[in-house]
């Protein structure tokens, strides 16, 4: 980021006066010749040209600054209320989405010595970090100045980009664990 900040505090502000080149060259023209546009025939076509460059730069520079602004917001981790339950979590499964692990735990006993019910799938909970699909390390997450993250195990070297956030992706990871969580109560509750 420093370079960034380099080229927006150190070539923003001679781009600013580049750009006033064909101002005064106008004005010029207007004063000497009485037609604006008179002094420009005589600028050589690479005066243009660079000019031309300088204002893509500059175009380009206004973007780069305005990518960086929106990622210092997004940078900041959703807030999410947690809740541990009594006895902590106990992991109970692993699901594979999104090319990694998920980590899925329940309440862990006593939840059943103070709730009658039996476990819900509405108890489950993900872990995050995700962990790696090769060898189960925590993965680390960085966003991409193109937009979208890069996940990453510090382990084995394992790397993939993803659209979404690993805050996003669990929630959906949820839902179906919730879901397999269902099928495999019914199933279990048939073959009693
Ligand atoms: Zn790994």
């Amino acid at each position: 980021m420093k370079v960034v900040n380099f080229l927006l505090d150190k070539i923003i502000a001679p781009i600013l006066l580049a750009l006033l080149i064909p101002v005064v060259t106008g004005i010029g023209s207007k004063a000497s010749t009485g037609n604006w546009f008179e002094w420009f025939a005589s600028v050589p076509n690479q005066v243009w040209i660079t000019l031309a460059a300088i204002f893509a730069i500059w175009i380009l520079a206004i973007a780069i600054r305005y990518r960086i602004k929106q990622l210092r917001k997004e940078s900041h981790s959703p807030i999410s209320i947690i809740s541990v339950p009594y006895g902590g979590w106990r992991n109970i499964g692993k699901l594979k989405y999104a090319d990694v692990i998920w980590i899925v735990r329940a309440p862990a006993p006593p939840w059943h010595e103070l709730d009658p019910e039996p476990i819900s799938a509405y108890d489950l909970d993900l872990q995050t970090p995700p962990r790696c699909p090769k060898c189960e390390t925590e993965i680390e997450q960085t966003q991409s100045f193109w937009g979208g993250y890069i996940w990453k195990c510090v382990k084995c070297g394992f790397h993939k980009r993803n659209r979404e956030s690993y805050y996003r992706e669990e929630e959906r990871a949820k839902k179906i664990a919730r879901r397999d969580f269902e099928i495999y109560q019914s199933q279990a509750k048939d073959g009693q």
